[in-house]
């Protein structure tokens, strides 16, 4: 962001503003982290702020402080509608297309409030007059720091700040695993933790949270549903919304599963196909120089990054898979070449 930019935003907070945060469908830690994180920062500057999520989240983020304030739009329409009407301000956490927070898309597009983007994701859309934007970053936790920092407020991350943003920042790195973990990374992380941040209670409520439903149903997926193409360093699974439905399926138990078929000896590209709530999302990842991000729009009307990426599909959960098999040997050189 310029200077200017962050001098107009700067002038622009320091009187209270009716604010309102929105990030992407189905929000995982970082989009939850960094909305409640920004959400407690703006509320201790005095602004009236609220949080609207275009749908629900995964229970293991209910203990964000401030999550009893946030809007999901698909239950509380009327309400997420007029905050977003009165707003003077619009933060968009964590995407950087309107098409991710669906139908809040149209209002977030149609509103005259400023709008300032905060992502990490590849190929920002045009629609907002500011944008700390980092596709570098491990997450949009860690640009939240650097904007509260921009602002001159460092000083104000307090432990429910610190909270939220350490949440994003170990949900999106993988526990600073992922390629996209700096030396600035762990800095930030270290002053999370001197302003506050609980590591160790946090890293129990979000990775020993598991119901046996989840874990039997993580089995399942495992014994019975793993399928690895070796010619292509390929491995996937899918789940149908009958076997959902017999592990009492509740949203986050897939979350990272895809992760297990990536972490195989020789596997450089993995996949999971899942059908829920009449759709079929998909899920990509890969090592090294595999480009998911663009495997992901060009196949999947997705998108996402380099090595972690998602997508939608319209057609069946079988023809999916067969769409997607039949697409490997156009890439089998890719997948094939050591990086
Ligand atoms: P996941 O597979 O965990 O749902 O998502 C992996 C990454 O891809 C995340 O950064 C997420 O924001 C992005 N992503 C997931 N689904 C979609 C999608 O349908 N469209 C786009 N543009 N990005 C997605
Ligand atoms: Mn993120």
């Amino acid at each position: 962001m310029k200077p200017s930019q962050v001098k107009e935003l700067k002038e622009l907070l320091s009187k209270p503003k009716n604010i309102v945060i929105v990030t992407h469908w189905s929000p995982d830690g970082d989009a939850m982290g960094s909305s409640l994180g920004l959400y407690n920062y703006l509320k201790k500057k005095k602004h009236e702020v609220t949080v609207i999520t275009p749908n629900d989240y995964p229970a293991f983020l209910y203990w964000l402080p401030g999550n009893k304030n946030v809007i999901n739009f698909s239950i509380k329409t009327k309400e997420a509608i007029k905050a977003v009407t009165k707003a003077n301000i619009i933060f968009c956490l964590d995407f950087n297309s309107l098409g991710r927070i669906n139908h809040l898309g149209e209002n977030v597009g149609k509103s005259n409030a400023i709008k300032c983007i905060i992502d990490h994701h590849l190929e920002p859309e045009d629609f907002a007059d500011y944008m700390l934007s980092d596709t570098k970053s491990s997450s949009t936790c860690e640009l939240v720091v650097d904007f509260i920092t921009l602002m001159g407020d460092k000083n104000l991350i307090d432990k429910n700040i610190a909270n939220c943003l350490y949440t994003g920042i170990v949900t999106d790195t993988g526990s600073f695993r992922f390629p996209s973990t700096s030396a600035k990374t762990h800095r930030i992380i270290s002053e999370l933790i001197d302003a506050g941040a609980e590591n160790s209670i946090i890293h129990n409520r979000i990775y020993d949270d598991n119901t046996e439903d989840k874990l039997r149903l993580l089995g399942f997926l495992l014994v019975q549903k793993l399928t690895i193409l070796k010619e292509y360093q390929t491995a996937f699974f899918s789940l149908k919304a009958d076997e959902l439905k017999h592990f009492n399926y509740k949203k986050g138990d897939t979350e990272g599963v895809v992760n297990y078929a990536l972490s195989i000896v020789g596997i450089r590209f993995a996949a999971f196909f899942v059908e829920r709530d009449g759709e079929i999302k998909t899920s990509f990842r890969s090592k090294g120089k595999f480009n998911v991000n663009l495997f992901a729009r060009k196949h999947f009307n997705g998108g996402g990054h380099a090595n972690a990426a998602g997508g939608m599909s319209d057609v069946s959960l079988d023809e999916t898979i067969i769409k997607f098999v039949s697409l490997l040997p156009e890439y089998k050189k890719e997948l094939n070449t050591p990086s």
